[in-house]
Parts: C-alpha cells; structure tokens; sequence
C-alpha cells in the first residue's frame, strides 16, 4: 500500500469517527475541524494530506516546524498552527511559520508574541492553553489565571483570541477534563467575544472531546501511525 492510500485510510477512519461522535452528541461534523498533527514526520506526509483535502498542520516544536512549513511554502491555503511549549526566545521565530499559536499560557509569552506579531505587520490569531489539574509544568495556564491572561491578550491589538486549547491530564478522566475546560471556555466566551474556538481531543479521546463542545481535534497517531521517539 502506498503511503497515500494508507493516509487515505486512516483519514477515512478518522473522519468516521468525528462524524459518529457528532451524531451522537446531536452536531454538526462541520462545527468540528481536524487538525493534522505533523510533529515527527516528514513534509512528504504533509503534501499528501493536504492533497487528500486537509488544510491545517499543527507542529510542536520551532527547530522542526520553521524549515517543514518552509519546504512546504508552495502550499499557500495551509494552516500552521503552534501547539507545544514555547519560550519567549522563540516568539520570533515562531512567528515566522505559524498562523496561530495554540499554546499561549503566560503573560509574558503573550507579550513577546505580540511585539513579534507588530514587527511582522500582522496581527497573530492565539489560543490560550489552559491546565486542567493546575500542573503547569506540563504547560498551560493555572485556571484562576486565565481571566487576567486573557485579559493580557485581548489588549494588544497584535494578538487574537479565538479559544482555547487543553490536553487532558493523564491522571483525571478525559470526560470530567473536557467538562472542565467546556466551562473555562463559556466563562471566556462572556468577557471576549472573539472566543469560538475549543481546541480538544487527540488520537485516544476525541469522542469525548466532541460531546464537551470541541471545535477542533488534534490527532497525530491514528492519521499518520506511530511517532518514533525523539530528543528532547
Ligand atoms: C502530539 C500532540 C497531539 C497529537 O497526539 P496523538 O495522540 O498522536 O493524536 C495533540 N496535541 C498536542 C498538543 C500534541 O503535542
């Protein structure tokens, strides 16, 4: 089998999937996007996913993303989309790649991306990364922090707020993370209107994503197959 017609079918599966847990959570599979995660492999899968209809990557380092979204420049209706930890030192560069980072959980990350974005001469379309168990070491944003972060963002005019984005702790349900975050996001959605986005669910638990309000899942594995484990 060809590498296009095994992504073929694992799209064709994945979609499936979304499809059934939106019926079965009464939407719309158009309210749900899917977004590649690319992390780990090469361009080439990149081009055919695109050529098999997707349009948004999601990349979780700088060092890997900046030159594959580079090589990739030809595709110009492509989406990136930052979603690992970020320093600030990075901002710049970052920049220089991604249309939305989906991993802003400080102020000070906010503040380096939104002089980034100035000096770039367009404003950059953000989600706020939100820590469900308050482990921020894992990245992410303390949840009685959110409100003045949000806050943070929304001030600059270089910055965006289009949602939120969480990863479920492996130690608490996805279901009882995703409820959490489907409150987080209501409480957002009141004080800033530009929130629609609620970026939640991978590979192992997009159906319960989906029936917590998820307008966008991340799936890496079940599109692209295993990741080989990389340096750190
Ligand atoms: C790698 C990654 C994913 C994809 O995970 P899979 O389990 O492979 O689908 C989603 N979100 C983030 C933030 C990631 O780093």
């Amino acid at each position: 089998m060809s590498r296009l017609d095994e992504l073929a079918a694992n799209l064709a599966e994945v979609r499936e999937r979304i499809d059934a847990a939106c019926r079965a959570a009464g939407r719309d599979p158009g309210e749900v996007k899917l977004l590649a995660v690319t992390k780990t492999f090469p361009a080439s899968d990149v081009r055919l996913l695109h050529e098999l209809g997707l349009r948004d990557f999601a990349e979780n380092r700088d060092q890997e993303a900046g030159p594959k979204a580079a090589e990739l420049s030809d595709l110009v209706d492509a989406r990136w989309h930052m979603v690992g930890r970020l320093q600030r030192n990075k901002a710049r560069s970052v920049v220089g790649w991604a249309d939305r980072v989906d991993s802003v959980d400080s102020v000070r990350l906010a503040e380096a991306l939104a002089k980034a974005a100035q000096d770039r001469g367009r404003p950059l379309d953000v989600l706020l990364q939100v820590s469900i168990d308050g482990d921020t070491s894992r990245g992410g944003c303390a949840i009685p922090d959110v409100p003045d972060l949000a806050g943070a963002i929304t001030r600059s005019s270089d910055l965006i707020l289009r949602g939120a984005m969480t990863v479920a702790p492996r130690a608490m349900s996805p279901t009882a993370a995703f409820e959490v975050l489907e409150e987080v996001v209501s409480r957002l959605r009141d004080d800033h209107p530009t929130v629609t986005e609620v970026s939640a669910g991978m590979s192992g638990d997009l159906e319960d994503a989906i029936a917590h309000g998820s307008t966008c899942v991340r799936v890496g594995t079940a599109l692209l197959g295993s990741r080989r484990l990389t340096l750190p």
